[in-house]
């Protein structure tokens, strides 16, 4: 069921729009991510669902009330920004309590309730000490600990994890999701950064200059990617252009830019009459690389020529040349990976191609 709702949102700021129409629905217990380039919308959507910013347009609805009109404090939402802002002559104890000061909680049931935030984020031990005697990712989990601590009815993330080094982000991601998890609370995360949503997102709303590209779960956009700037935004993508020869029974067949004929089942290329422009992307993971003297096998083979190699240890990023195309594939290397100038076979399943209408970006 929905617990947040946005309507037709818009939000201008002078001549600037910097969310367009924007209609969303967040279902209650869910971690959703906004997830886009940088100027895309997201903390400005963010900001309208927490009060900090009033939308030109729409509603928004929370738990079933519209708030459209209701300050950030009757708001009851939980935020955490980049630059985590903890007091810093104040300890961790009464940053942490700070949110339930204009509460109606009693001295025993604050600290009660501070012991289990800090618990919560692991760090029992830490409440007498002061912000500047804790690492960068102990404060983060502060700022979360004084954030969660209300027991907010969403709450709000926009690139928490974003100050930190990529090791501890790495870990503090898999912390935020446990915490998300273990208090059930509806959470709106916002970050640029795409493996951070999909590890973490049930669901992942992919915005483009203010507006809504694409929703779903994370493996439905990154192996569906419903138009040519997701399928460029997230991973690693070839795109080529093709044309439909023609649709027989089940399969239609495609002429793809440098590749020639391919024969695809038709419920992977949606709505296509014959002589459609389409674009076809190859994921560069989907992009086998075989030595020349492979056996054949059930997988569509082109010959090319290996340009560059970008060696990352267990894989490889290979741009490749095959006849007037570049492409680029990430294979996972068993021995040593192929070499600058090598013939190569280059091999993918038809399957594996997605299929989105030509002249989408
Ligand atoms: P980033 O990842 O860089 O934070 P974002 O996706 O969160 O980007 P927003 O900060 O929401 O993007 O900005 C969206 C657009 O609105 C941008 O073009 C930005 O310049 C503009 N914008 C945001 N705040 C204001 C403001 N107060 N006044 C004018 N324009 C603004």
């Amino acid at each position: 069921m929905s617990f947040v709702s946005l309507k037709n949102i818009v939000k201008r700021f002078g001549s600037v729009t910097a969310v367009h129409r924007m209609s969303l629905e967040i279902e209650k217990g869910s971690f959703v991510t906004l997830l886009g380039p940088s100027g895309c919308g997201k903390t400005t959507t963010l900001r309208m669902i927490a009060g900090l910013l009033d939308p030109s347009e729409g509603e928004i609805i929370i738990g079933g009330q519209q708030v459209n009109d209701l300050p950030i404090h009757k708001r009851n939402l939980g935020l955490v920004f980049q630059n985590y802002a903890l007091f810093p002559h104040k300890t961790i104890a009464q940053n942490v309590a700070f949110g339930l000061k204009y509460r109606d909680v009693s001295k025993d049931e604050s600290v009660k309730r501070v012991r289990d935030a800090l618990d919560l984020v692991q760090l029992p031990d830490l409440g007498d000490r002061y912000p500047g005697q804790l690492s960068g990712g102990q404060q983060q989990r502060i700022a979360l600990a004084r954030a969660i601590v209300i027991e907010p009815s969403v709450l709000l993330l926009d690139e928490p994890l974003s100050a930190l080094d990529a090791n501890l982000r790495e870990d503090m991601r898999i912390e935020l999701k446990r915490i998300q998890h273990q208090t059930g609370i509806t959470t709106v995360f916002v970050t640029h950064d795409q493996s951070e949503a999909l590890a973490m997102s049930d669901r992942v709303i992919v915005m483009s200059k203010g507006r809504v590209e694409q929703i779903g779960a994370p493996e439905e956009v990154y192996n569906k990617p419903a138009s040519e700037f997701i399928a460029r935004f997230l991973g690693t993508s070839n795109i080529l252009e093709a044309v439909c020869n023609g649709i027989s029974g089940d399969e239609v067949e495609l002429t793809a830019a440098g590749l020639g004929r391919i024969v695809l089942p038709k419920t992977q290329v949606g709505d296509l009459n014959t002589s459609d422009q389409v674009k076809i992307v190859i994921r560069a993971e989907k992009l086998h690389l075989l030595p020349l003297t492979a056996k054949p096998d059930l997988q569509f083979s082109v010959e090319g020529v290996v340009e560059t190699v970008d060696y990352q240890g267990q894989a490889a990023r290979y741009f490749l040349r095959v006849g007037d195309l570049q492409l680029q594939a990430i294979n996972m290397i068993e021995s040593s990976p192929f070499s600058e100038g090598e013939q190569v076979s280059v091999r993918f399943r038809p399957g594996d191609i997605v299929c989105i209408p030509g002249g989408t970006e």
